[in-house]
């Protein structure tokens, strides 16, 4: 059945499918009949002019802001029993009196958004189009957390385990909405927090972290600590206070923190190798830009970033969707955050190792239809480049790159092209452009990957509207999507374990 009469953008096709837990039998958070758009989401606000003149009223200045170095083993102790004591009283407010502190954080968050923003820029190289809605996403998360601790509470009665102390080890790529999401989680949940932000964006963590002090979380169930030492986060995760970790980073610190201590709680979205698929039936204008702004969005330095296009049948055999492709990434401004027109920033990790190598030299049988070409002398700035050719089973089909690099593949139909995409060991986010319903329907079927976006791109996932995490090596431990109603679950045991008063 051809649905090509159907608007460009069907609403509802960007639902993604929770692929990660059975649905509930019952409405178990009231989300469920949610409109696809809710207003009062921050993150559906338009990204437009208003940001200029937030950047304008940025106070930041060169105030620094309040940090706390640990140096040594004996200073991590006091801190961690500094959050466990005060866990105490922070558990005893409920839900509810949880809830009202988060609604406040939401709104001074929103409160300083020009600060995040010019932080976010300066630090992480974010620029104005992918932080501002970044900063729309933790707003989000404080609101939607508080409410789904009042309904959690619901659910299993008014006693329940309490929760222990967590840590949060944040990345640099998303340097306020990530710390933000999982702090928010477990405050919510009624868990001290101690985080340690990655050491690349430690400052936007802190201006973020601020944020939730003022709006009333207080500083010793909120800790916010650097350290000095690689080894004194081999304590932190190992130690026996700890009762969970959430952690967003690459596989192989999922695999480490678990090396430190084998039965650790550990709650990780991990890495991704993404594609988006194009059949025939795709408006290929609407493709073109999704799949320009997911594979270069942050210079492509997401894990949801799609670093595949994979062209079926005549989409492949026609030179037509390249063109646009080609077309599409040359009008993306390369530059510094700064400047607001600015649209793929610095690399923060600037290029090496496997970055530099896929930006830098083709397997045989590829060619660059977009050759990639370093700006300056440190190789932070890179005009992107895209390939084609990549064949099946390669390097370029396999590997995480991070970084903006974007690789064409071709399938002679979309069961093939979902077969290359099911062969990744990776399963976070996944795109298909089709106008046709029985191929949608195919594709939803078979593909495996957490988030499923259909004519829509990869990123950008919204708190409530598209909860976010993945499957196979995309996700480590208990494996629940952040921004959606089972991710306070996954952190608490207030369902299975209830309290005998
Ligand atoms: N949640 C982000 C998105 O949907 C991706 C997070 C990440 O890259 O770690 O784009």
């Amino acid at each position: 059945a051809s649905i090509a009469s159907m608007p460009t953008e069907v609403p509802g096709s960007n639902r993604v499918q929770d692929r990660t837990q059975a649905a509930p039998a019952a409405p178990r958070d009231g989300f469920e009949n949610t409109p696809d758009t809710d207003p009062s989401l921050a993150a559906n606000r338009a990204w437009g002019d208003g940001i200029r003149s937030r950047m304008e009223s940025s106070t930041l200045g060169d105030r620094t802001v309040r940090t706390h170095t640990l140096s040594d083993a004996a200073a991590l102790d006091t801190v961690i029993a500094e959050a466990v004591a005060a866990g105490e009283a922070w558990r005893a407010l409920g839900a509810a009196g949880r809830a009202e502190i988060l609604h406040r954080a939401g709104d001074v968050l929103e409160a300083r958004r020009a600060d995040l923003l010019e932080v976010m820029g300066s630090e992480a190289g974010k620029v104005l189009e992918q932080g501002d809605p970044e900063v729309s996403e933790a707003i989000d998360f404080a609101h939607y957390y508080a409410e789904s601790a009042k309904r959690a509470e619901n659910i299993a009665g008014a006693e329940h385990r309490p929760v222990g102390l967590t840590v949060v080890t944040p990345p640099w790529n998303f340097p306020v909405a990530i710390p933000a999401g999982s702090t928010l989680a477990a405050l919510a949940a009624g868990s001290p927090v101690v985080i340690k932000p990655a050491a690349q964006a430690a400052r936007s963590g802190a201006v973020m972290v601020e944020a939730l002090w003022e709006a009333g979380v207080p500083r010793e169930v909120l800790q916010y600590v650097q350290l000095e030492e690689r080894e004194l986060g081999t304590q932190l995760i190992s130690h026996p206070a700890v009762e969970r970790v959430i952690l967003t980073g690459g596989y192989e610190t999922a695999e480490l923190f678990r090396s430190f201590r084998p039965d650790l709680p550990l709650l990780a979205e991990t890495s991704g190798k993404n594609a988006i698929i194009v059949t025939p039936s795709a408006d290929l204008d609407l493709a073109a830009k999704d799949v320009a702004y997911s594979a270069f969005g942050h210079a492509g330095q997401k894990c949801s970033a799609a670093s595949l296009v994979i062209l079926v049948g005549t989409v492949a055999e026609s030179e037509r969707f390249r063109r646009q492709l080609v077309d599409a990434v040359g009008s993306y401004k390369v530059g510094a955050p700064s400047d607001g027109s600015s649209r793929i920033g610095p690399l923060i990790a600037p290029a090496e190792g496997k970055l530099l190598h896929a930006l830098t030299t083709l397997e045989p049988g590829e060619n660059w239809v977009m050759k990639p070409q370093k700006l300056d002398d440190e190789g932070q700035y890179w005009r992107p480049g895209i390939r084609s050719g990549v064949a099946a089973g390669s390097p370029f089909h396999l590997t995480e790159y991070f970084g903006p690099v974007l690789g064409i593949m071709t399938a002679k139909t979309l069961e093939e092209a979902t077969a290359l995409v099911n062969a990744i060991d990776y399963g976070l986010t996944s795109g298909l452009h089709s106008l046709d319903e029985d191929e949608v329907a195919q594709w939803l079927a078979t593909v495996q990957a957490g988030n499923l976006y259909v004519n829509r791109g990869t990123t950008g996932a919204i708190v409530q509207r598209q909860p976010f995490g993945g499957w196979k090596k995309a996700a480590v431990g208990a494996g629940t999507k952040a921004g959606g109603p089972s991710y306070l679950i996954g952190l608490s045991d207030w369902v299975d374990a209830p309290i005998a008063a």
